[in-house]
């Protein structure tokens, strides 16, 4: 099985390194394709008015200046001049559940990867309050990585599909377990902007995200993590919202 992963955390980040661990545990021919920089909060773009540049880091490990989204179509269009079977974005610093998704440059990767034509999965660590960024447990999703990965493949990912999947702020034996879930909504706005000063005294700003306490809806992404289970969201490409699609139809004869 020939393996693409990539992530949007860059190329040096730990959780690159803990997803090759779980991708060298289902294959030996795994290919990393990274952006040379955090690409965190990118979602979906691609480089279309700047040139791309690929960076040989060692046998099948490469950065790309680009996006993740550019890293994967580098990855299989270029580097591997073929479809893998699989591809792997991630294991992202912080959990991407409810509308992160639609941010998520990691989540993006696995995006680019199912329009490509090939089974991709994104996978997030959260961390939490007490853990907090920098002590984020990673064994969590180092040790239940590489079983989700192939059961879901076992399943199989249908082809305008991505699975995202999500591993809770536990260590690897305290997980209570895997939840099939929906992708969740936060009841409250998500972002706000922090004016700050520099040091001429000029305005700049920060965009900061509600960390308001929020009720996690039943069956949901956000409520598994915060059960302290794995959680595990198939999304569609499709965004369509049907209901409303057969209203205005009717609406606009
Ligand atoms: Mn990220």
């Amino acid at each position: 099985m020939r393996i693409l992963i990539t992530n949007d955390d860059g190329v040096h980040a730990e959780g690159l390194d803990v997803l090759e661990a779980i991708a060298r545990q289902l294959s030996d021919d795994v290919t990393v394709v990274a952006p040379e920089t955090d690409q965190s909060g990118v979602a979906h773009s691609m480089s279309l008015n700047d040139p791309l540049r690929l960076r040989k880091l060692g046998e099948g490990r490469y950065a790309v200046r680009g996006t993740p989204t550019d890293c994967v179509i580098m990855g299989v269009r270029h580097i591997l001049k073929g479809k893998p079977d699989l591809v792997l974005s991630g294991v992202n610093r912080g959990s991407n559940v409810a509308e992160d998704v639609t941010y998520s440059g990691t989540i993006a990767g696995a995006m680019e990867g199912t329009l490509l034509g090939v089974p991709s999965i994104a996978l997030s660590q959260a961390f939490g309050p007490t853990t907090g960024r920098m002590g984020i447990l990673w064994e969590c999703a180092a040790a239940h990585g590489a079983a989700i990965v192939r059961k879901i493949l076992d399943l199989g990912v249908p082809k305008d599909s991505l699975v995202n999947v999500n591993f809770p702020d536990r260590k690897p034996d305290e997980v209570a377990g895997v939840a099939v879930t929906f992708q969740g909504k936060r009841d409250t706005e998500l972002m706000n902007v922090e004016e700050r000063r520099d040091g001429r005294g000029l305005p700049y700003y920060w965009l900061t995200f509600n960390r308001n306490r929020f009720e996690p809806g039943t069956g949901t992404d956000l409520e598994a993590l915060a059960q302290g289970r794995i959680s595990i969201t198939p999304l569609r490409l499709d965004l369509t919202d049907e209901p409303t699609l057969t209203r205005y139809a009717a609406a606009f004869g």
